[in-house]
């Protein structure tokens, strides 16, 4: 492991300034990604600002939302009252994350920051565009089981890890952060970002840039809202596709409703193009299928040394397809 200075400073402007001055500068939350990272040498940061301690662990009411700030760990949101109650579909998708360890020491800042679970990310030996820009992309006729049917470029075809986030981006959540230009706050949704040519850029934010809370706001559809994780064991295993879904029906027609799907694409993909096709409809297999054929229309698959990621597509309109079929029945037994 390459040395490194480090720092707890005892206010969030100070981490703040402490990151900013150093282009390798880290902040250090839980440190369950990071702290691998820095292990096998994908992380080489000559300083890491440790937050544990600065940031708050609250998750207080505003005006009818919930915000959490961003010390809140994983397993502290999943078990709150309030989250279970009113956004079911954020509780699932972060009790389906990694280990009850993990998600103790895993907090509502480090889970959306996370990075790729790439093998060949993970792997200095091998070339890697996101790790080492320019050098090249060897997930591209590797293996591929794991990687994006959407959104994917030349440069890089990894995905997205983080259940917690594909939740928040069906929620339309809200970041608030702070950094060197002071604060702003942005979409969920527009936290994350598509390769491109910039596969070494996971997300909108700028160096320096410390997310102290999220908020969710209050919806006619959280409530009645799951997520769906697919994967190759029944637990401590990655998304091959997950759908987070949320609905409200009135007189036995789909009112309102949001869709995101995990592991599929470089960010959590909000479905927009089946939401169209659904709002406004009585439930049923064959709309159901039409929504998934709009939104998985765009979508291509990997060949691979492991037989491809084909086999995706079909799963994720299987997969929203049985969620919708779940909740829609559900609303009509209530
Ligand atoms: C074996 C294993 C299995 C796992 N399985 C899953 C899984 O199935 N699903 C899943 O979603 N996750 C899974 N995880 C990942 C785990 O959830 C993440 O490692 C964790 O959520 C990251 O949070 P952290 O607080 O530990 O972040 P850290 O590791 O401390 O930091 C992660 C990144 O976020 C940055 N950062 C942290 N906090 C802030 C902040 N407030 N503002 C700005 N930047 C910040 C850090 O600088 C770093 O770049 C797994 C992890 C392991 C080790
Ligand atoms: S898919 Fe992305 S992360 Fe994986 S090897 Fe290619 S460039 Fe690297």
């Amino acid at each position: 492991m390459k040395p490194f200075a480090y720092g707890k400073p005892a206010t969030t402007a100070e981490a703040v300034r402490a990151v900013a001055a150093e282009p390798s500068a880290m902040f250090l939350a839980g440190g369950t990604n990071l702290v691998d990272h820095l292990k096998l040498g994908v992380a080489q940061p000559d300083r890491l600002v440790d937050i544990t301690g600065l940031m708050s662990t609250e998750i207080r009411e505003d005006d009818g939302e919930l915000v959490i700030d961003a010390g809140v760990r994983n397993s502290d949101l999943a078990a709150d009252r309030r989250v279970r109650e009113r956004y079911p579909v954020l509780a699932e998708a972060l009790l389906s994350g990694a280990s009850p360890q993990l998600r103790n020491m895993a907090t509502v800042g480090g889970n959306p920051l996370q990075r790729t679970r790439c093998v060949y990310f993970q792997d200095v030996t091998t070339p890697c565009n996101k790790r080492s820009p320019g050098s090249g992309c060897s997930a591209i006729g590797g293996y591929t089981r794991h990687h994006a049917i959407l959104g994917a470029s030349d440069q890089c075809v990894a995905t997205h890890p983080s259940d917690m986030a594909v939740a928040m981006t069906m929620l339309d959540a809200r970041v608030h952060v702070i950094g060197p230009s002071g604060e702003r706050t942005l979409p969920f949704a527009e936290l994350h970002r598509l390769p491109g040519d910039h596969p070494e850029r996971d997300t909108t934010l700028e160096h320096g840039e410390l997310i102290t809370d999220i908020t969710l706001p209050a919806t006619s559809w959280s409530r009645r809202s799951t997520y769906r994780k697919v994967r190759d064991r029944a637990s401590y295993a990655f998304a091959l596709v997950s759908v987070a879904v949320g609905l409200s029906i009135s007189d036995e027609t789909i009112e309102d409703l949001r869709i995101a799907f995990g592991g599929v694409a470089h960010k959590p993909w909000r479905a927009k193009r089946a939401e169209e096709v659904l709002r406004g409809t009585r439930p049923s297999e064959d709309v159901f299928r039409a929504a998934a054929d709009a939104e998985l229309a765009d979508a291509q698959a990997l060949d691979g040394l492991d037989g491809g990621n084909a086999f995706k597509i079909p799963l994720a309109a299987r997969t929203l397809a049985a969620v919708l079929r779940d909740l829609t029945a559900e609303e009509r037994d209530r």
